[in-house]
This record gives structure tokens, sequence and C-alpha cells, in this order.
């Protein structure tokens, strides 16, 4: 697993919190301002440093930790694991607490804005864990983000907590985005309730090029759903926020994460999109992050994907019969059936991704998407097992 923050050595107070990493040889290029970057110097040769280059206002200079000492100059050098920052990523420098935090990772497939602790659902098997906390001042920093992160970068998850209630701050960070990262793909991940009876959702309408939603259904009645978000009235909401969506042409994905009783009934809810919400792009079938309240739950939730393999062939199918987008997410191959392998995506982020000592001799490591890094015997299939030949899987 990458690290996210690691303990730093910060010589002296730092203008700028958030600050872009900057390899020596992308700053002839760079049109950002030497106080929003921290040049990384780590490889460089002392031979190459010349005070011309040092004493440029620089945010900060990433140094080795047992590099020789430059003075009065604004130095950060990482203690522990020199992975938490590489040129391209921007970090967050916290002088009170002595660490260095990563943001954004160039070339990650999860990078995240994260929006806010707050939530007005309460689901079972949350892997962010709500806290009821004033965290408003995200807002000015997930701004002041958007500015460092690559223009190229292909996809952003807006996510939480709940992103909508942030209200028109969320609509003020979509329009950040479209002013500086007009080509990124951005997804917000909402529960969508707050979109039922507010007009939150028409400020979307045109706000980004390529914005879509990733909304959650747990059920295909009432009951099951406000189980697994534990909120009553949420079903109705959820519902009725889709629809609002829609109605924005805005893109839509179904987010279902296979809890239990959920995937119990994962055919009749495919089927319940499919004749109620024929409109969405796409639909996410999701295994269970094993970790927050999902811990707390296992006897609950847990549903060895291995004993399920017929409702989820059932919902594939109905879906995409259908003409809706479907994917497998966050499971690996061995415990799905060879048919639904095409299915499958690699959508564990890099920085949390991990295999088993099993995974080694499978002919299909490098297309299987493996394990969450906090997998536990207890969250993991009886059916996993190597792949001793290699299989030919089409591109989904
Ligand atoms: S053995 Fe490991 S790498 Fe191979 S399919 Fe199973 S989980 Fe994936």
């Amino acid at each position: 697993m990458l690290p996210l923050e690691s303990k730093a050595i910060i010589s002296k107070p730092i203008g700028a919190q958030l600050l872009k990493v900057l390899g020596i040889d992308e700053f002839p290029s760079t049109t950002l301002p030497f106080q929003r970057m921290a040049l990384d110097l780590r490889d460089v040769p002392e031979s190459m440093l010349g005070r011309g280059l040092l004493e440029l206002p620089w945010g900060g200079l990433l140094r080795s930790a047992d590099a020789p000492d430059l003075g009065d100059l604004p130095v950060l050098a990482i203690i522990g694991d020199g992975r938490v920052a590489k040129a391209g990523d921007v970090i967050e420098v916290d002088p009170l607490r002595h660490r260095i935090a990563s943001r954004y990772r160039r070339g990650d497939n999860g990078n995240v804005l994260f929006a806010t602790e707050r939530c007005n659902s309460y689901c079972v098997m949350c892997s962010q864990p709500p806290r009821q906390v004033q965290d408003d001042w995200r807002l000015n920093h997930l701004l002041d983000l958007i500015d460092l992160i690559d223009a190229d970068e292909p996809s952003l998850a807006i996510s939480g907590g709940e992103p909508t209630l942030l209200g028109e701050g969320l609509v003020q960070i979509v329009e950040r985005c479209a002013s500086k990262l007009p080509d990124t793909h951005l997804h917000i991940l909402s529960n969508g309730r707050l979109q039922d009876g507010s007009e939150l959702h028409r400020r979307f309408e045109s706000a980004h090029p390529n914005l879509s939603w990733g909304i959650p259904l747990y059920g295909d009645h009432y009951g099951l759903h406000d189980y697994v978000v534990q909120s009553e009235g949420a079903f109705a909401q959820t519902l009725r926020g889709i629809y609002a969506l829609e109605a924005a042409q805005q893109r839509i994905e179904i987010r279902v994460v296979l809890v239990r009783p959920t995937f119990e009934r994962l055919p009749q809810i495919a089927r319940f999109i499919q004749r109620n919400l024929p409109f969405v792009e796409h639909v996410a079938l999701m295994g269970i992050e094993p970790i927050g309240f999902a811990k707390a739950h296992h006897a609950d939730i847990w549903a060895d994907p291995a004993d399920f393999g017929e409702e989820l062939s059932t919902a594939v199918e109905v879906l995409d019969q259908s003409g809706i987008g479907v994917s497998i997410y966050n499971l690996p191959l061995c415990v799905i059936d060879r048919s639904l392998w095409r299915y499958a995506a690699q959508s564990i982020s890099t920085w949390k991704n991990d295999y088993l000592p099993a995974c080694s001799d499978c002919a299909l490591k490098a297309r299987c998407g493996g394990f969450f890094s906090w997998v536990t015997p207890a969250w993991t299939s009886r059916a996993v097992a190597p792949i001793k030949e290699l299989v030919a899987c089409p591109a989904h």
C-alpha cells in the first residue's frame, strides 16, 4: 500500500499549504508561480544545484533527510517512505504536525476531491464513516487543489461524505474544474437525496463538459434500500433525485454495493433499474470495501461471491441486454464466472490495491483487480485460487 502521509522535517514556515511537486526536468515548462511549487531535488546531484536555482521563491525544496544543509531556504525532508510525494503530485504541508500528506497523485486511477466528512446517510458498509463536523474550510482548500492538478488528468471523483451537502459550494468546485480541467472526467459520488425537492440539480446543467454522477441503489423496494443506508425515506428521495438529475440532463451511473441482502435480490434490482431507470448510462456492481462501518457489520453484510454466481450472472445479463453498460468492481477474477471476466474492472485505487500470496502463481494477475490492502481472511472468498492458464479476456 502506498503511504498517504509521512512525517517530515519542515525547515521554516511555508507560505502555501498545498504545493505542486515539480521534477527538475519540468521546471522550464511550468506556468505555476514558484510559491506554489516544491522542487524535487532528492535525485539531483549536489553539483547541479546552483544558488540561482535554489534561491528562486520556491514554496519548498524537497530534499533527502541526510542532504547537506541549505541554510534558511524552505526545505522539506520526508522521514520515512518517500513515495508519499513524487513529481506531478500535490502535497499538503503541515508545519505544526511536521507532516506531509498526498492530496493528488499523478498517474493514480483513484484521485478524489474529498468534499466533506458529513453525510445524511449512515450506510451499514460505509468505508468512510461520516462525522458531523464543521468542515466548510474544505471548499477553498479544494479550489486551491484543483489549480495544481495536471490539466491532462483523465478522471477525478468528487466524494465524501455527501458532496451535495456543500450546496452552492459543490457547484463552485465543478465550475472551477470546468475552467481548469475541462478535459477531465468528473464523477460525483452522491446518494442523490438532496436533489429531491431542491433546485440544486439545475445548477449542474452544462456546468462541465464531462460530468457524471454515481448514485447508489441497494434495493428494488424501500425496505431494503432504507435498511442498507440506515435512513427512513431514503429510497424515495434517491429515486426522485435520480429523476431530477435526468431532467437536468446529467449522466448517471447506479452503484450497487454487494452486501448480503442486496446480493440476494440482485436480479430483481437489475430488472427494477431496467424498467424504471432505463436512461442510466452505467451500473457498477461493487464488492464491499472491508473497512469503516463494514467491519462492525461483517456478519450481516458479508456474502461470498462464490455463493451468488447465479445472481451476479443474471443481473449482468439483464442490464447488458437492456443496453445499459455494466461493470463488476472490486471482485477478483477467480471468484466470478469466466463469462463475466469481460465485465470486471481493475477498479481499486492504486494506493490501496494489493494481492494475496496465492496471486503470485496466477496467470491473470496483470488483468485482475485484486484486493483492497486491508482485506482479511474473513472478507476473502473461498474461491480465490491462482488461474494457471492464460485465457483470452476480451476488453469490456
Ligand atoms: S489468484 Fe489472485 S490474481 Fe489470480 S484471479 Fe485470483 S485474486 Fe486475481
